[in-house]
C-alpha cells in the first residue's frame, strides 16, 4: 500500500466512512437495491426568506451562525465530486440551498457543471426573489430546467408562509422572465400547510392552468428539527387532488420514469397538468435514488438523515478520484434509509439535519 492510501484509509475510518465492496465500476445499489441517480447540491445555507416550515425566524435569527465561506465547497470541489457521482450512474443534478441564487456567480457553476457533465439533467430550485435578473444568464450557462417555490398568490398568505416582505408579483414576473429566457415549462412548488395556505390550492391551480407551467403541491414535512411539525398540519395529497378536481376534472397520468417523486395528474380538458408530492401519506422511499451534498461537503443519503459523511475532508485531505469513488460507493452500499415509511410523531421529534443545509 502506498503512503497516501494508508493515510486516507486512516482518514476514512476516522470519518466512519464504510469500505466499498466490488469494483469501482460495477453497478451500484444500496441495501434495498436502489441506484444512485440524483444528486442535490446545496450551494449555500443562507436564504433571504424565513419560511415557517423550513427556516423559522425564531431559530434562524440575527445571531444564527451561518457557515463561513471557507467551509463551503468551492465550485471546483463541487464539480469534481459531481463527476465522481456521475461515474456511479448519477443522471440528474439539482442546485438548491438555502437560496441558490444568493451564491455569488452561480451561473459560472452552472456552466462548469454543464461542461463537466454532458447529458446530465441540470436543474435548480429557487424562491424566485433574485431570478428575474439571472434567468437569462442561467439559461445561457446551460441550465436545463427550473423549479420556483411559491406558496400563495395572496400577499398576506405568502408572507405568513415565508415571513419575508417580498411581493407575489415579483415572483410571478420572475417566472415570466425565466419562461422568456427559454426555461419553460417551469415547475412551481407549493408547500401546503393546513389552516395557513390550503385555502389557496384551487386558486393556484386556476392561475397556472393553461400556462404550460406545472404546479406541484407538496405535503408539509417534518424536515429538520425546528419547524414544529404536527401531522394535523399536513393536507394529504388525495385531498388536494379532490379539491382541485371538484373545479377542474383531473385524470391520472403515468410517471415519466420509475421513482418520479411527483404523482402526475392532467386536466381532462387538456389545459395542462399538476403534480402532488406525498412524502408523508404515500412514502416513496422504496424508489428513492437521491443523494444530497450539503453546503459544507457532507454526503447525506436521506432528507431526514441524522448524520452525514464528510466528503470535504477527503477532498481537502488529498484523496484521488478513485478514493472518492470508493468512499461514495461504500456509503451508498450501506444505505438503508426509509424514514418516510417509519415516520411517527416520535420520530418527527428526532434531531435531523436542517433542510436549508442539505437542500430541498
Ligand atoms: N430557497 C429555494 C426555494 O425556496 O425553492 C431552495 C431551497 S428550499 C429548502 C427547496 C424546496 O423545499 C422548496 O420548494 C420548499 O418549499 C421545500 N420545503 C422546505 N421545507 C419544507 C417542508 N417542511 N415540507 C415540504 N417542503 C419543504
Amino acid at each position: 500500500m502506498s503512503k497516501t492510501v494508508v493515510a486516507l484509509h486512516e482518514v476514512r475510518s476516522a470519518l466512519a466512512i464504510p469500505a466499498a465492496r466490488g469494483g469501482l465500476h460495477a453497478p451500484l445499489a444500496d441495501t434495498r437495491g436502489r441506484a444512485l441517480r440524483d444528486l442535490r447540491i446545496s450551494v449555500t445555507d443562507r436564504c433571504n426568506f424565513r419560511c415557517v416550515y423550513c427556516m423559522p425566524r425564531e431559530v434562524f435569527d440575527a445571531d444564527y451562525a451561518f457557515l463561513p465561506h471557507e467551509q463551503l465547497l468551492s465550485f471546483e470541489e463541487i464539480v469534481r465530486l459531481a463527476r465522481v457521482f456521475r461515474a456511479h450512474g448519477m443522471e440528474k443534478v439539482r442546485l438548491t440551498g438555502g437560496e441558490p441564487l444568493l451564491r455569488k456567480d452561480i451561473d459560472r457553476l452552472v456552466a462548469m457543471l454543464r461542461e463537466a457533465l454532458p447529458g446530465v439533467d441540470l436543474t435548480l430550485t429557487t424562491n424566485g426573489s433574485a431570478l428575474k435578473a439571472q434567468a437569462r444568464a442561467l439559461k445561457l450557462a446551460g441550465l436545463d430546467r427550473l423549479t420556483v417555490s411559491l406558496d400563495s398568490l395572496e400577499e398576506a398568505t405568502f408572507r405568513a408562509m415565508n415571513d419575508a416582505d417580498f411581493p407575489v408579483a415579483k415572483v410571478l414576473a420572475a417566472i415570466d422572465a425565466a419562461a422568456a429566457a427559454g426555461l419553460a415549462p417551469i415547475k412551481i412548488n407549493m408547500v401546503v400547510k393546513r389552516g395557513v395556505n390550503d385555502h389557496q390550492v384551487v386558486d393556484m391551480a386556476r392561475h397556472f392552468r393553461g400556462s404550460g407551467h406545472i404546479v406541484r403541491f407538496i405535503e408539509y414535512m417534518d424536515v429538520g428539527s425546528t419547524n414544529g411539525w404536527r401531522m394535523d398540519d399536513v393536507v394529504p395529497s388525495a385531498d388536494v387532488v379532490r379539491r382541485i378536481g371538484e373545479h377542474f376534472p383531473l385524470e391520472p397520468v403515468d410517471a415519466h420514469y420509475g421513482g418520479e417523486v411527483a404523482e402526475r395528474w392532467r386536466y381532462a380538458d387538456g389545459s395542462g397538468e399538476i403534480g402532488v408530492i406525498s412524502s408523508v401519506t404515500r412514502a416513496f422511499c422504496a424508489t428513492c435514488t437521491r443523494a444530497r451534498l450539503s453546503t459544507d461537503g457532507q454526503l447525506y443519503t436521506c432528507l431526514f438523515a441524522q448524520r452525514g459523511y464528510d466528503l470535504k475532508s477527503l477532498v481537502r485531505g488529498g484523496a484521488s478520484d478513485d478514493e472518492l469513488a470508493g468512499a461514495i460507493r461504500g456509503i451508498w452500499q450501506g444505505r438503508a434509509d426509509r424514514y418516510s415509511e417509519i415516520r411517527t410523531a416520535a420520530t418527527a421529534a428526532n434531531r435531523k439535519v436542517e433542510m436549508s443545509f442539505i437542500g430541498g
